[in-house]
């Protein structure tokens, strides 16, 4: 038995692993970045300090959460009356608009992928069991067996697959619309300090162009009705999430209608095994590894020969389409260093991964680079081992296209591009 407490300190890395770190910038620099999944100011500020070149994915539906948002967030769902859920949502906005500051402040200069409102309505409403025991014992107040009624109506019989992502911005457009003008107001509000943000909207559950046409609309229209259209245009950019096959089988048409791709390979793993990633973990992946049926569990290991086809096939046709495509990864898989040479190899700009993640993934990258050949020290004038210590802020990856915010092209750079993404990088 302990009594009292002892004095506990952060755990340091060595000083060699900051000097390997580092060498393994030198070798990505301009080639893949390595960004972070993060949610909250403090995680952005944490995981920049452990190399993050930018967040890759910002999950908003957990600022929905937080004790002092879940209210106003049932108020909106719960309400048909218009006037009802227009102070709702001007609520929500203010407190997003908040968040988003955070974040991008955290990250300024660096690029901050928010993906709007990804789950099902429902999973912000109190659970369905409790609110029936209350209702069959008659302790419903008028609230709850108002929340009892929306849970009824917006029950689906497989919600992963239901209204979730970019289909609750088209039936229910309140919500995008908000986060949308949240964000632009968080550029407008960080761009007249002199920062420099650089926001990437990313939609979720992306299965067609006309989806992203619609959602590129709500991004002009926000950015229109702020006056921020032309301050802006630099700053804001809108992408698709490929965590569907079609999206990836209809790459090249929606590439028309992104700016960027990032792979949700959670989702894309879950569609297109038809594993539901809530159940298989535990009822069925256990037998399916003991047996062999599966060699390891694709939910951390990429699938190279599956989901990883639709991961090529998408950078190859959207990148045939739209040569200086950005695409990214932010799917769990995205900080597996076993699966990070065929993302390299796949033409992946970036992967993101969560903050602790975020060293072994800049190490992992690395190596693949320099296996796959994309990463040649004899012409780098010198050796990694002798290379230049790269800057305390890290450098975003490269962005195509011009534009005030874009990093130019980066002559320095010693590796050849791959194919099949010749012309997209930039680099010599
Ligand atoms: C994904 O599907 O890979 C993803 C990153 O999104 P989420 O895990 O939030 O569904
Ligand atoms: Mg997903």
């Amino acid at each position: 038995m302990l009594l009292g407490s002892l004095t506990m300190t952060t755990a340091e890395a060595p000083a060699e692993l900051e000097d390997l770190l580092r060498w393994a910038d030198v070798v990505r620099e301009g080639l893949v970045a390595v960004r972070v999944n993060a949610d909250t100011a403090e995680d952005a500020a944490h995981a920049r300090h452990l190399g993050a070149q930018g967040i890759g994915l910002c999950r908003t539906e957990h600022m929905f959460l937080a004790d002092d948002r879940l209210p106003l967030v049932r108020r909106f769902i719960l309400t048909d009356d218009a006037a009802t859920e227009a102070a709702a949502l001007a609520d929500l906005e203010a407190a997003q608009q908040q968040d988003f500051e955070g974040i991008l402040s955290a990250m300024d200069g660096l690029p901050v992928t928010v993906r709007l409102l990804d789950p099902p309505l429902h999973e912000f409403l109190p659970d369905h069991e409790k609110l029936i025991v209350a209702e069959a014992k008659g302790e419903l107040t008028a609230e709850s067996a108002a929340e009892l009624a929306a849970v009824r109506r917006l029950h689906e019989t497989n919600p992963m697959i239901g209204t979730r992502g970019v289909r609750l911005g088209v039936v229910k457009p309140g919500v995008y619309q908000m986060q949308v003008r949240a964000l632009c107001r968080a550029v407008g509000s960080l761009l007249g300090k002199g920062r420099q943000p650089q926001v990437e909207i990313m939609i979720p559950l992306v299965v067609s162009a006309a989806e992203m046409k619609m959602a590129r609309g709500w991004v002009t229209d926000a950015l229109d009705e702020i006056g921020l259209a032309e301050m802006a245009a630099d700053a804001v950019s809108i992408g698709a999430m490929v965590e569907t096959p079609r999206a990836a089988l209809c790459a090249a048409r929606i590439s028309a209608e992104a700016d960027f791709f990032s792979f949700g390979t959670n989702d894309l793993t879950q569609l297109t095994y038809a594993f539901s990633r809530d159940d298989v973990e535990v009822r069925l992946l256990p037998t399916y590894l003991a047996t062999g049926i599966l060699p390891f569990n694709p939910f951390e290991k990429l699938d190279q020969d599956g989901v990883g086809r639709l991961v090529q096939m998408t950078c190859t046709e959207a990148r045939a389409a739209k040569p200086d495509m950005k695409i990214g990864i932010c799917g769990e898989q995205a900080g597996d260093p076993s699966s990070a040479r065929f993302l390299v190899e796949a033409g992946v700009d970036y992967v993101s991964c969560s903050p602790y993640r975020v060293p072994i993934a800049r190490l992992a990258v690395a190596q693949a680079l320099i296996e796959c050949g994309r990463f040649d020290a004899s012409n780098s004038g010198s050796s990694p081992a002798r290379a230049p210590r790269p800057p305390a802020t890290p450098s975003p990856e490269p962005q195509p296209g011009p534009g005030p915010n874009r990093r130019p092209a980066t002559p320095e750079l010693r590796c050849p591009p791959v194919p099949p993404t010749p012309a997209r990088r930039g680099s010599p």
